[in-house]
């Protein structure tokens, strides 16, 4: 069984804590074959609209060159990125794009409502009643397909994310029941351009997406998916892999993907 985890945060974004070298090695521990670290580039200061600087690649290209010194031996390391708010200042994602190192993986992500809800990011968002949440989800989406005319990825980061705020960390029950023919459109258009989903493990809470969205990707002929814990820390690096790994069969996976320079490696799932 081929073990990697493709969605990974070192101290290098602002809300990880441990060294691309530290989470290598806690990979090495989990029993990990792979890890790519994906760390945040965003266009905004969290929680506004305001406009970041450029990326400073620099600590990225310094822990990389280190993780693979000390450990590249023992387990393969991928240097990724998430980049995040492409949607809001496009112009800034293109330019950080352009200035990067070579990158192997690069996650899409959006953590932010529409502008008709002030581009709200989700973890700040204090209501609990739900026909708010479902507006925000709405809008969300409407993000979503944003980022899919304008954005340079590989893969949609964490498609279903409102719910990990509203549900886990509100105690809400929304689903995302009502959007699957928009989610149903987002993965035709993605599997039309080449590009796929990652199933978050959400460090062993619900996935991101779930089953059901799963099955419905892998039905309208989605092929292309990664596995990744969205690590912050050190103990949370690979946390359910395996377990997400037998999920992707039942829903009718038989591989799922690793990347080496924006290129899909395709792994049979032999568990
Ligand atoms: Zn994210
Ligand atoms: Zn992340």
């Amino acid at each position: 069984m081929y073990i990697a985890d493709y969605h990974t945060h070192s101290n290098c974004s602002i809300d990880g804590s441990s060294t691309m070298t530290e989470m290598a090695r806690a990979a090495i521990d989990a029993g990990l074959d792979e890890i790519c670290i994906t760390d945040h580039v965003d266009t905004i200061i969290w929680n506004s609209t305001k406009r970041r600087g450029a990326h400073d690649w620099s600590q990225t290209i310094a822990q990389y060159r280190d993780a693979c010194d000390a450990l590249g031996d023992k387990i393969k390391i991928r240097l990724g990125a998430e980049f995040g708010e492409t949607g809001i200042h496009p112009d800034l994602a293109r330019e950080n794009m352009a200035s990067a190192p070579p990158l192997d993986f690069v996650i899409g992500s959006v953590h932010t409502a529409a502008a008709r809800n002030d581009w709200a990011d989700f973890y700040y968002i204090d209501s609990r009643e739900e026909a708010h949440w479902y507006d925000v989800i709405d809008g969300y989406l409407d993000e979503v397909e944003r980022l899919l005319q304008i954005g340079d990825f590989d893969v949609l980061g964490h498609l279903t994310l409102p719910l990990r705020y509203a549900n886990e960390h509100k105690g809400m029950h929304l689903s995302f029941e009502r959007f699957y023919d928009r989610a149903d459109a987002i993965f035709r258009r993605l599997i039309e351009t080449g590009r796929g989903i990652e199933c978050n493990t959400n460090r062993g809470n619900t996935p991101l997406p779930d089953a059901p969205l799963l099955r419905r990707y892998r039905a309208l002929g989605g092929e292309i998916i990664t596995l990744g814990s969205d690590a912050h820390t050190t103990d949370q690096v690979g946390c359910c892999i395996r377990e997400r790994q037998s999920l992707l069969r039942e829903c009718g996976f038989t591989h799922f993907c690793t990347f080496e320079a924006r290129r899909p490696i395709f792994h049979t799932i032999d568990i």
